[in-house]
């Protein structure tokens, strides 16, 4: 089985990502880890990407489809993926096509990851970082033991200026805007999956596994 994942920022895609992989033993591929890999690596792929990230430029399609093919032809990737952060636009999507048709593969499902603003506006900004060494804190869910203080470190614990209420709505708004042609196109292959992730991973993996049946790509 294969899966693109889509979601907004804050909508949890790590943990149905984790979720998934326990489950069915899928390999977890998000493209902010390729990159940097290949970029710590020095691969000639990952050079010629950080040339155009240095200058403040995006990374053309063709190198991050290279970086993508040569991900899925690993061992790892034979007994199904999930892509996360890949594919960002249509042109990506047909690249993606191709080079999985030549292999004989193809997407199974597309995952989209349903969260309401109110809520991920909620989840964020409760979200807490340690200045010195970058450990994570929820006010609600897990706040650091000493007020304003790293359990870790003691270093000041803040908030980051892309986690504030205002700054969020504006990436919601501008993540909606992106990936809504992707949404339409895999609609209209027929494999779009809409998965509310309000209530927990639990309810989140059962849709997941209902529709899997009904589609009978699971029995
Ligand atoms: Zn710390």
């Amino acid at each position: 089985m294969n899966f693109i994942l889509l979601g907004a920022p804050g909508s949890g895609k790590g943990t149905v990502a984790e979720a998934l992989n326990k489950s069915f033993g899928l390999t977890h591929i998000s493209t902010g880890d390729l990159f940097r890999m290949n970029i710590g690596n020095c691969t000639e792929l990952g050079q010629k990407a950080k040339a155009f990230i240095d200058k403040g430029d995006l990374v053309p399609d063709d190198i991050t489809v290279a970086m993508v093919k040569g991900r899925l032809s690993d061992k790892d990737c034979l007994s199904g993926f999930m892509l996360d952060g890949f594919p960002r636009t249509i042109p990506q999507a047909e690249a993606l096509e191709t080079m999985l048709q030549l292999t004989g593969q193809k997407i199974d499902a597309v995952i989209n990851l349903q969260v309401s603003d109110a809520v991920i506006i909620r989840r964020i900004s409760d979200r807490r970082v340690c200045k010195e060494c970058g450990a994570t804190y929820s006010i609600s869910f897990n706040p650091p033991l000493k007020e304003d203080h790293c359990d870790v470190c003691d270093g000041l614990i803040v908030q980051r200026a892309d986690d504030m209420p205002d700054t969020v709505l504006t990436r919601l708004a501008t993540y909606a805007r992106k990936t809504k042609p992707l949404v339409d196109y895999y609609a209209g292959k027929g494999i779009l999956m809409t998965v509310d992730n309000e209530m927990g991973i639990g309810f989140a993996m059962r849709q997941i596994q209902d529709e899997l049946k009904s589609k009978n790509i699971i029995n």
